[in-house]
């Protein structure tokens, strides 16, 4: 068994905070084990924590669409939370839930090991991009230790408000481009600095 696949088994039985009494299921995420890219949105939702499985409604739905604009499929990426059990009524997550949950993404990130991490929405934002505004840094990218962080809004905002259906695409479509930056940057990180010759 991977050592991802022992980390879901550790997830599911969290009893770290208070979610752990009305989830149904939790949402430890899912994609290539080895995926060069990870999006981490913000919650499960209902159909969520019914099935156990991260973005599998609604902004699901969109979001399987925008890896088709830039031809992925979900299994060919990795999708997480901040955190992995669903907030009553949907409503915000608290700091002290996502604290206590920072654990569970931490060990997965360091497992999946991404060449670049795609932050969905705010709170996966504020993880990365620590007081930046979504609507400055959407479609910005910055590197750190080897990996490629960028910001995006949450697809469930794009279906709610029109106005961005046009910003998340437009925002997707850079990925690739940046991933190909991002690997090639890794090659030059790992070659010996060349002595420049006067
Ligand atoms: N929204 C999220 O942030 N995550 C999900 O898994 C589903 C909807």
């Amino acid at each position: 068994m991977s050592a991802l696949s022992e980390l879901y088994k550790e997830i599911v039985v969290c009893q770290r905070c208070n979610l752990a009494k009305y989830r149904t299921k939790a949402v430890p995420g899912e994609g290539a084990e080895n995926a060069d890219i990870l999006f981490i949105g913000e919650a499960p939702g209902w159909h969520e924590d019914q099935q156990g499985r991260p973005f599998v409604g609604p902004a699901g739905k969109y979001l399987d669409q925008l890896l088709a604009s830039i031809n992925l499929k979900r299994e060919q990426v990795y999708i997480a939370n901040v955190i992995k059990c669903r907030p009553s009524s949907n409503r915000d997550p608290l700091p002290t839930e996502i604290q206590s949950c920072r654990k569970w993404l931490n060990h997965q990130i360091e497992l999946i090991h991404p060449k670049m991490i795609v932050t969905l929405g705010r709170y996966s934002m504020a993880m990365f991009f620590p007081g930046k505004s979504i609507s400055k840094i959407h479609g910005t990218a910055q590197r750190q230790d080897n990996v490629t962080y960028y910001a995006m809004y949450h697809p469930a905002a794009a279906l709610h408000q029109q106005s961005l259906r046009q910003v998340i695409e437009g925002d997707m479509l850079k990925i690739p481009s940046l991933l190909a930056q991002s690997e090639s940057m890794a090659e030059a990180e790992q070659q010996p600095q060349q002595l420049s010759m006067f």
